[in-house]
């Protein structure tokens, strides 16, 4: 079994065709700017978008274990004690609540995968594993692969790639035919202040793959503050022209969506009022890296 957040289908960003992109729960970095705060943790967690709360107070009722309460304040929450049921969720008819994360067996994500194996096969496209972070879950991630790849099934991973080689991505190489993979800084320890990790092992294990031949899209999304300089992108674009098996280089924009779900989790979030960088601004930095002789996209 796999804790998963979601499996979205039609989904035409996550690697080529038409896809269907399996979204896995827990994540070992902590990128200050992840724009899907909710996969974070590995356990299933509940989401409350207080202004739609009507006060109905159904979902007290609901709650086994007494982790929502009314107070002359209003509503409360007892993080410690949820259990992440989702009862209440259940009876929340205005969208105040939602569960966020629950197992799924290899059988059920086929079971939703599979309608569109059509589209797949006339697009070019497959199944893209994402998350959250992929490799935090590795035994569940090879045998929904190799199940994928046994019914004909075109696979992909998106990854931070942060794990080790032998152990973790080699059990999953007979089955993934295309890896997207984050380089998100060069610089060592601007990579550790940003995203809580080292970036040596990710560099290493891009060589390695690249030494077996397998193709790979490498990315960096854009930080406004962070890496949004050609100093920070001319570094990894370098580095990527001893990656013999690269499709292409992709720099994707800063995407400020997640604001409600760090709202939902009651989380801080450091880059509520970033905003994308201007269209010139990151075509400026696909040139810098086109200049090294990549193939740029940007996303
Ligand atoms: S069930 Fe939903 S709308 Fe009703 S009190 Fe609970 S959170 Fe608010
Ligand atoms: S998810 Fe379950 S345990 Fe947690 S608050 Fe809702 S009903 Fe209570």
């Amino acid at each position: 079994m796999g804790i998963l957040t979601n499996i979205q289908r039609f989904s035409l960003n996550d690697g080529p065709g038409i896809r269907s992109t399996v979204f896995f729960k827990g994540c070992n970095l902590r990128c200050r700017w992840c724009h899907n705060p909710e996969t974070l943790s590995a356990r299933p967690q509940l989401l409350r978008y207080g202004q739609k709360c009507i006060g109905c107070g159904a979902c007290v009722t609901a709650c086994p274990t007494g982790s929502r309460s009314l107070s002359p304040e209003g509503l409360r929450y007892e993080e410690k004690t949820c259990t992440a049921c989702g009862a209440c969720a259940d009876v929340c008819f205005s969208g105040a609540l939602e569960l966020c994360g629950r197992e799924y067996s290899v059988d059920e994500v086929l079971g939703e995968v599979l309608q569109d194996k059509p589209y797949y096969e006339h697009s070019g496209g497959g199944v893209t594993l994402s998350g959250g972070e992929v490799l935090m879950q590795p035994a569940f991630a090879c045998q929904l692969l190799r199940a994928l790849k046994e019914r004909g099934v075109s696979t992909a991973i998106e990854t931070n790639f942060s794990f080790p080689f032998e152990e973790v991505i080699g059990p999953l190489l007979p089955w993934t035919d295309l890896w997207m993979v984050d380089i998100k800084l060069f610089d060592a320890q601007a990579h550790k202040r940003w995203t809580g990790g080292d970036n040596a092992c990710i560099l290493e294990n891009l060589r390695r793959l690249a030494a077996l031949g397998k193709p790979v899209i490498v990315r960096t999304p854009v930080i406004p503050g962070v890496n949004d300089a050609e100093a920070e992108i001319v570094p990894i674009a370098a580095f990527l022209k001893e990656i013999g098996s690269l499709q292409y280089y992709e720099l994707l924009n800063f995407n400020p969506l997640g604001a409600s779900k760090y709202d939902s989790l009651e989380m801080n979030n450091d880059f509520r009022d970033a905003r994308p960088l201007p269209k010139e601004r990151i075509e400026a930095l696909a040139d810098a890296a086109r200049a090294l002789g990549l193939q740029v996209k940007v996303g």
